[in-house]
């Protein structure tokens, strides 16, 4: 019962396009994309956010977008920061939280991430919770690692609100990496994801959430990644930030 169809794929520009960039690549990903009914989302740096956004509606197109990051509260004096608020009224309907290169670079933790997710919700768009573990451990580490995170992150949650949530697994070492993790291995988390989930709101709300995959998804291992049952969809770096990089994907998944 999630709104979006199953696979759902999408992918984060990181730090780069500017608008002129961002213009030639939605141009080619709508000719490449016009008779495919799969959902896709594009995050684009904030700067580009209107320029998206402007491309889209006056092409009429079922892309979505979103943005990388936001701040917690509404509005206030936190220089330099973008706010949900002003996010929601370009049109966003994703904001993409905790990913690892904001924990890394810029002390995101679970904390910081929680406020954001509910600032998020707080203004009707979906959070995309990546979350993943830090290193490669035996099973019952990794177990205890997305347990613990998963409940810091998803803290004073409802479940009216968590059902409007996707979740990225997005493992650190598999992310700009030469290798994906093994589809047995995301298979694993998504099964353990998908009983926490469950266990904490049930399973209407569980089902309802999109459970993605992050982490050198390329042309060879995303068939293999989306076929899993387990696999709601795919989010892309490298392999997406050429307009027929993700079309290709889009094609195969
Ligand atoms: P990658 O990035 O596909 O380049 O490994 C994935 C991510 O950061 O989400």
């Amino acid at each position: 019962n999630s709104p979006y169809r199953k696979p759902l794929i999408g992918t984060s520009w990181k730090m780069n396009k500017t608008n002129q960039e961002a213009l030639a690549y939605l141009q080619r990903l709508q000719e490449r994309l016009k008779d495919v009914s799969t959902s896709v989302f594009i995050l684009p740096p904030f700067s580009a956010l209107s320029e998206t956004r402007r491309f889209l509606q006056e092409s009429d197109s079922p892309l979505l977008f979103g943005s990388q990051n936001v701040h917690w509260d509404d509005a206030g004096a936190f220089t330099g920061e973008v706010s949900a608020p002003m996010l929601k009224e370009i049109g966003c309907q994703f904001v993409e939280i905790n990913h690892q290169e904001r924990r890394r670079w810029f002390s995101e933790t679970n904390e910081t991430a929680n406020w954001k997710i509910h600032a998020v919700l707080r203004n009707n768009m979906s959070p995309i919770i990546c979350l993943g573990e830090e290193k490669r451990e035996t099973w019952d580490l990794t177990e205890a690692f997305l347990r613990y995170q998963l409940l810091q992150l998803l803290a004073g949650l409802e479940p009216a609100a968590a059902a409007n949530i996707i979740l990225a697994y997005e493992p650190l070492w598999a992310i700009g990496a030469t290798e994906a993790a093994s589809p047995a291995h995301v298979a694993q988390v998504h099964v353990l994801l998908r009983r926490l989930l469950t266990e904490k709101y049930g399973t209407t709300v569980a089902q309802a959430i999109p459970l993605l995959y992050g982490g050198s998804v390329n042309r060879q291992n995303a068939a293999g990644l989306s076929l899993l049952p387990e696999v709601d969809g795919l989010f892309v770096g490298r392999a997406a930030l050429e307009p027929d990089g993700l079309a290709d994907l889009v094609e195969l998944a």
